[in-house]
């Protein structure tokens, strides 16, 4: 009897915990719908594919567990290690920037969570990125394998060389701030190519370089924040 009794208590906590789950789950999928159109949309990102990949990814499995529920927020949050997870206007915005269709080669500098990568690895074909701080590397190798991605590479290294092993690449995406544009990255684009980065010391400005017949070309987009580039003895 006594046991009859303990498990039917079993099976209600069981339930009660199945139900909290699902309803945490609906919470963030309305969060992560109210982040796409009133932080990112609203902003001005307008590639579908894009908005559509921020939808599928669950930005709060990328952040530690004390931090979920603020995981669509329009900041930026710690991951440890001193780092922070890029907001998500700007990672909308960024990705958007690369202009990605499907067949690309991606390399991205400044792994962190893991986030990033796993928005790139929905939209095009091959990911490859690079992480100087070894606990986050790990840790994000672990995260994206857990959540199945089978077309990322994750390195731990110093990003200022690019991965020359992959290269060329068809896009660039450089998530910490370096003082300039590193020279191995601007030869690691293929032809046609485009790089997103932050450059600057103090006061940083998002960048877009296009490389057409061997030729660089530089644009301005909006002035930004992150986190400095380390290399060498800086
Ligand atoms: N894209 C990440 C956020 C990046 S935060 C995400 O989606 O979560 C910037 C990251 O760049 C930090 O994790 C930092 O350790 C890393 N970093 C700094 N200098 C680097 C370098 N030279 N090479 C590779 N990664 C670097």
């Amino acid at each position: 009897m006594k046991k009859a009794i303990l498990i039917l208590i079993a099976l209600i906590l069981l339930g009660c915990q199945n139900l909290i789950e699902k309803e945490q789950k609906i919470n963030f999928v309305k969060a992560r719908e109210r982040m796409v159109t009133e932080q990112i949309e609203a902003r001005g990102v307008k590639d579908k594919r894009v908005l559509s990949a921020i939808r599928r990814v669950e930005r709060h499995r990328f952040v530690p567990g004390e931090y979920q529920r603020l995981a669509y927020n329009d900041y930026p949050l710690p991951i440890g290690e001193d780092q922070t997870i890029s907001q998500p206007y700007i990672v909308g915005l960024m990705t958007e920037l690369l202009g990605l269709s499907g067949d690309e080669r991606v390399l991205e500098i400044g792994t962190g969570s893991g986030y990033q990568a796993a928005i790139l690895a929905e939209l095009a074909k091959e990911v490859y990125t690079i992480e100087i701080l070894e606990p986050l590397a790990k840790s994000a190798r672990n995260r994206l394998k857990d959540l199945g991605y089978k077309n990322i590479k994750v390195k731990c290294g110093d990003g200022y060389l690019g991965w020359e092993e992959f290269a060329p690449f068809d896009g660039i995406i450089v998530t910490c701030a370096p003082p300039y544009i590193p020279q191995p990255l601007i030869e690691q684009l293929a032809e046609g190519g485009r790089m997103v980065i932050p450059v600057g010391e103090h006061y940083q400005e998002l960048k877009l370089l296009t490389k057409k017949k061997g030729k660089i070309y530089v644009q301005s987009i909006i002035p930004v924040r992150f986190v400095p580039m380390i290399h060498g003895e800086r």
